[in-house]
């Protein structure tokens, strides 16, 4: 027997209408704000997510599924979707068309963490970018739609959390405060805090150890350290969540697990799923593709991990919509009659009706007890009686009333149930 890889899920034939709607939502969203699909690989060359997400991150430090081709070369399993967008928009030369270019995606994504709850191994996102545009709007504009997102997934119980990090003028100023107020802890931080403390102070305040997030809560707060540009930005985008009639809170502890943000970055945070409670977070990353290569181009998104969103879903009694169930079951009793059930349920296919047949060799009266599991609402039976007129009875299921019905007219009958 062998076994899935830790930290993958598999989504089993019962429950994948719920990834259905999460995707609907997702796609419904996208559409609304006029953001297109775009797909990228799922492995890329190493060095895009080194330069893209950063090497001072944990996704790249300790996280990434990194392994040598068959060629020589040194791929990885994408992380997360916002370097290969990038990386996406600069090789096709979007820059080209119009500003701004708004992106979304749904994909999966891998990192090398310990399994736990809401973190997997494998786990997918729906991710949108915008690119092009500096605009306070279009920060509010994609937070926007991940409020809309949550929203139409019926999520209420959470709470948008909102800070600015800055942009490279004001994070200078505050990476020198950051090291003046770690110098005298140093000795008694983590090794990988130690290591931050040169190339990223900023890192510092991610930390996860006990001990360290201890001393970061006495850590001079970056808003303190914007310059005016930013701090006018920042003041515009909380306006402009208020036209839209958002509740927020400022939280100077943000500052998200990637090297690539500026200036606005937010969270969607639940408290019902335990620990890893950022169903969505995203942000500003104005510098990201002039580090790959490109002219300077700003740009802002978000990525929600599905998963825990499904997991916020089920702890909180969300409703799901109802599964799709087939809507006849056409049984046949005799060998001729059931070549007649074959045929009008491929009709009735055809037509766009989701209609069952035996496939299982089944006795009528087993036919007609799967037709009951199934849940279809109606089931016709062919025998020689309805093979000799043409006729058949459809038992409505749900409220046990019987119609005579001509063999031709069947989808007719059913056309007001599509
Ligand atoms: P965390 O602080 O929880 O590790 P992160 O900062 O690493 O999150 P991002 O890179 O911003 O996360 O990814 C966006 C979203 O993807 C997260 O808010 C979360 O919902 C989801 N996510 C991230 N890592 C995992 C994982 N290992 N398993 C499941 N979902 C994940
Ligand atoms: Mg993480």
């Amino acid at each position: 027997m062998i076994f899935k890889p830790k930290g993958t899920k598999d989504v089993l034939p019962d429950q994948s209408f719920k990834w259905q709607f999460l995707e609907d939502a997702a796609r419904s969203v996208a559409e609304v704000f006029n953001l297109k699909e775009i797909r990228t690989p799922i492995f890329e060359h190493t060095e895009l997510f080194q330069r893209g997400v950063g090497e001072t991150t944990d996704v790249v430090n300790k996280e990434m599924y990194t392994f040598e081709d068959k060629g020589g070369r040194s791929v990885t399993l994408k992380p997360e979707g916002t370097a290969g967008a990038a990386r996406l928009f600069i090789e096709n030369s979007l820059v080209n068309t119009p500003m701004p270019a708004k992106l979304f995606y749904i994909t999966p994504a891998f990192r090398y963490e310990r399994p736990q709850a809401g973190r997997l191994r494998e786990f997918h996102q729906f991710g949108i970018e915008v690119f092009g545009s500096s605009a306070p709007e279009a920060d509010a504009e994609v937070i926007s739609a991940a409020a809309l997102f949550l929203d139409k997934l019926g999520i209420t119980d959470v709470q948008l959390q909102i800070n600015s990090i800055g942009c490279r003028i004001c994070r200078n100023e505050y990476n020198k405060a950051l090291k003046d107020y770690f110098r005298p802890h140093l000795e008694s931080m983590c090794p990988t805090c130690r290591s931050r403390f040169e190339k990223n102070p900023l890192r510092m305040l991610d930390c996860k150890d006990e001990n360290c997030k201890k001393i970061v809560t006495g850590a001079p707060k970056i808003l303190n350290y914007l310059c005016e540009d930013c701090k006018e930005h920042f003041e515009k985008v909380k306006a402009l969540l208020e036209i839209h009639g958002f509740e927020y809170t400022v939280n100077p502890d943000i500052v998200r697990g990637l090297d690539y943000y500026t200036g606005t970055v937010f969270e969607f945070v639940s408290t019902k799923i335990g620990a890893q409670g950022t169903v969505c977070g995203g942000g500003r990353y104005d510098n990201l593709l002039e580090e790959l290569g490109s002219s300077s181009v700003p740009a802002i998104g978000f990525a929600a991990g599905l998963e825990r969103l499904l997991l916020l879903m089920e702890n909180t009694d969300v409703k799901f919509p109802e599964e799709k169930k087939p809507l006849i079951y056409v049984a046949g009793m005799d060998e001729n009659s059931r070549k007649k059930a074959v045929e009008i349920a491929a009709g009735l296919r055809k037509n766009g009706v989701s209609a069952e047949t035996d496939l299982m060799e089944r006795s009528v009266k087993a036919q007609f007890k799967y037709a009951d599991k199934l849940g279809v609402k109606y089931v016709a039976a062919i025998g020689g009686n309805e093979l000799e007129t043409g006729v058949v009875n459809i038992k409505n299921m749900m409220d046990g009333t019987v119609s005579a019905v001509n063999f031709d007219n069947i989808y007719l009958y059913l056309k007001k149930e599509l």
